[in-house]
């Protein structure tokens, strides 16, 4: 790649994370919860889809919920890029399968993350080692990483005092 589309794809990648971000303000409010945002991006820079937290049942992760409108071995997935807002789930309560895994078991090869998940409601976050450890290439925006904060400072202020 020449330095030339290498920041072209800086450039795309802050495009869509702030979508994702923009996305995460949709959330119903949540208390014990965060707001996140997550867009599905094909190889050739066109949406599939998007989600963000709660907002099909008040369980719903924002890739999961991104994930679940794309059907199941979609040939766009091979060559995808998943932005969300906050890491992956690695971890998970409410439901059996992480972000993590199902985005492993949907075949997308690149995650952008602006905020890693803090250590809050988990010990700590597993969703970036397990990412890569199957091969997955995450990118960090950690530029973005506030604006991701922002939608949950009323979270981390009610935990963190
Ligand atoms: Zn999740």
């Amino acid at each position: 790649m020449c330095r030339a589309e290498e920041r072209a794809e800086e450039r795309d990648d802050a495009h869509w994370m702030r979508l994702a971000i923009a996305l995460a303000r949709r959330c119903p409010p949540s208390d014990v919860a965060f707001a996140v945002g997550a867009v599905i991006v094909d190889a050739d820079g066109q949406e599939i889809s998007r989600g963000w937290s709660r907002e099909t049942d008040e369980r719903v992760h924002a890739e999961e919920s991104a994930l679940a409108k794309v059907p199941a071995g979609d040939p766009r997935l091979a060559g995808a890029t998943l932005y969300s807002s906050l890491e992956p789930c690695g971890e998970r309560a409410s439901r059996p399968r992480t972000c993590a895994e199902l985005i492993l078991d949907a075949g997308v090869p690149r995650v952008v993350l602006a905020w890693r998940e803090p250590d809050l409601f988990v010990r700590a976050a597993r969703g970036i080692s397990v990412l890569t450890a199957a091969g997955v290439e995450v990118v960090e925006l950690p530029e973005l990483a506030d604006a991701a904060r922002e939608p949950n400072v009323h979270v981390l202020g009610r935990h963190w005092g």
